[in-house]
Order: structure tokens, then sequence, then C-alpha cells
């Protein structure tokens, strides 16, 4: 299924989303007579307890239908923030012709980094230019999101402890990367962690590695390219990671941008107030942002 968090008058609430409209958890699952125990009531609820509600998630998927939508589609509400992740986990040049069009070498194991979570925001809310650079990029990334406690797996294994996927926009400052030999500060600035809209559960992908993902600039096709393309798949990062990090529920991998990044056009085209970002991953969804100006005043 394809969980959602609706933003309504109570408060947030984890829906479904699917070609029928937009579909209350709570409402599929009082139709049922679920025990409220066995179903999430928010997303951050079923990614750090995903083992646990597997047969919730089961129910709502099957009670589909038994109760009228929400709403008609996902342009009658309002989307929120998906869930709050606990580390975000980058992979840089994970692409063949994104290492390329960076002028670098092709990777011989994954290139690893990390974005504070504090700069993760909800699909439509705006990514706002900081101060001090004017070199503001998107990456079009799909995100895994992990929801059983990893270690030491196998690549065999590693798609077990996938709680579901989703989109990233790993907006990054380049003239922040350049200047400090280390990207922390470039990738974790405020605003510059969009994700979602969804979350997708694997078993309605259940090969990773075979997803088209475009990125959009004010409606035009800036990135294009297919998972199938990342030189570590879903299943090598998970392994290579847990070898010695212990990966937790919450924790989000994103997987790295195809080419067609901001910096490599010739000219150079950086994100500018009123830009219309969007990541779009088949089978997974759509996420967009819109770039507002730096603050004033
Ligand atoms: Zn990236």
């Amino acid at each position: 299924v394809k969980l959602v968090s609706v933003v309504t008058s109570d408060g947030q609430r984890i829906a479904v989303t699917t070609g029928d409209g937009i579909f209350l958890a709570e409402q599929l699952c009082a139709a049922q007579d679920l025990d409220k125990a066995t179903w999430p009531h928010s997303i951050d609820e079923y990614v750090y307890g995903c083992r646990q509600f597997a047969s919730g998630i089961e129910a709502i998927r099957n009670s589909l239908g038994s109760a009228a939508p929400f709403a008609q589609d996902e342009g009658k509400v309002r989307i929120g923030r998906l869930f709050q992740p606990r580390n975000v986990i980058c992979v840089g040049l994970n692409y063949r012709d994104h290492a390329l069009e960076c002028g670098r070498p092709i990777p011989k194991q994954p290139i690893l980094f990390a974005k504070w979570t504090g700069s993760v925001v909800g699909p439509g809310e705006p990514v706002i230019l900081p101060p001090d650079t004017e070199e503001v990029d998107y990456e079009a990334e799909l995100a895994v999101i992990i929801g059983r406690e990893c270690r030491g797996v196998t690549e065999s294994e590693a798609l077990n402890y996938v709680a579901g996927y989703t989109c990233m926009n790993d907006v990054s400052a380049r003239d922040f990367q350049r200047a400090d030999g280390q990207w922390v500060r470039a990738k974790s600035q405020d605003t510059f962690g969009p994700m979602g809209p969804c979350l997708v559960t694997p078993d309605e992908i259940p090969e990773p590695q075979a997803l088209d993902i475009r990125c959009l600039l004010n409606g035009t096709v800036v990135q294009n390219s297919n998972t199938r393309e990342m030189i570590f798949g879903v299943r090598e990062l998970i392994a290579y990671i847990s070898r010695g990090i212990t990966l937790l529920p919450g924790d989000v991998i994103c997987t790295g941008t195809p080419s067609g990044i901001g910096q490599a056009q010739k000219p150079q085209r950086f994100l500018r107030p009123g830009d219309e970002v969007s990541v779009d991953i088949e089978c997974v969804g759509r996420l967009t942002n819109y770039v507002r100006g730096k603050a004033t005043g």
C-alpha cells in the first residue's frame, strides 16, 4: 500500500492513497472492527514498529473498499510530512553517469555521508535558500526506509529490513561542498531534505533496481534515469552499511542521484526563488516543493 500522512482538522492521520481516493486508516479499521492496538495511528508508529503492525497493514489493505474515501484524490487534501527519520544516510556518486558528469572516478565502494534530520520537510513545503550560498542544487533520489534492526546482513536478506520506499530531494549547496571538503553543512541546511509524499510498502516494489527516476524543474525533465543504473543497489548498500553500523527503524538511506544536476548543466542552473522542483519515481510517487528566497529582516 501507499501510506500518506493527511493533515486534518484533528491533526495528522495515517491514510492509504489509491487510484480510488484517500482512505483514513481509522475508518478502514473501524469498518472491520479492528482492535486499535493492531494498526498504526501515524506513519512514525508504523516505521518505528514496522513488524508489529504487519498484520494491521494487511488488514487495512484487505478492507479497502469497505469505507468511503476521505477524499477523492490528493489534490483535495493536504499531505503532511511523512515521518521524522532517525538518521539520513546518503550515498555519493552512486550513478555511473552522475560520477562522470562530476568528473570523478566510479567509486569502488559506496561513499557514505550524513544529512542531518533537521533538514527534512514534507511535500509542498518550501525549500528556503539560506544565506551565503549561490549554488543550491537539486538531487532526485530513491529513499529506503529501514523498519527492522539490521546488523551484518547479507545482500539476499537485506530487503527484509525495509519498511518502505519514498522520494527524497537531496538538496545541496555546491559552493559549501567545495569549500568544506566534506558535505554535512552543504547537505543539512534547514529545508534541504524534502521527503515524501508517501511510504510505499515493499510488497509493491519487489525489485527496487527497476524504477524510472526523474527530476522536473518547472515542469522540464532535468534528470531522467532508472534505478538499475545505480553502482551499488539497495541490497548492496544495506549489506555494506550494516557490516559495522547497526541500522535501526527510522533510518533512511538516500541512494544517490543520477546525472542532470544543475551544477553540470551548461550553463549551470541553480535553484532560484519561485522554482518548482519535483522528484518523480515510478511506483513510488511524485514529491513537489517550491523554492523560496532567503528571508529578509
Ligand atoms: Zn545525493
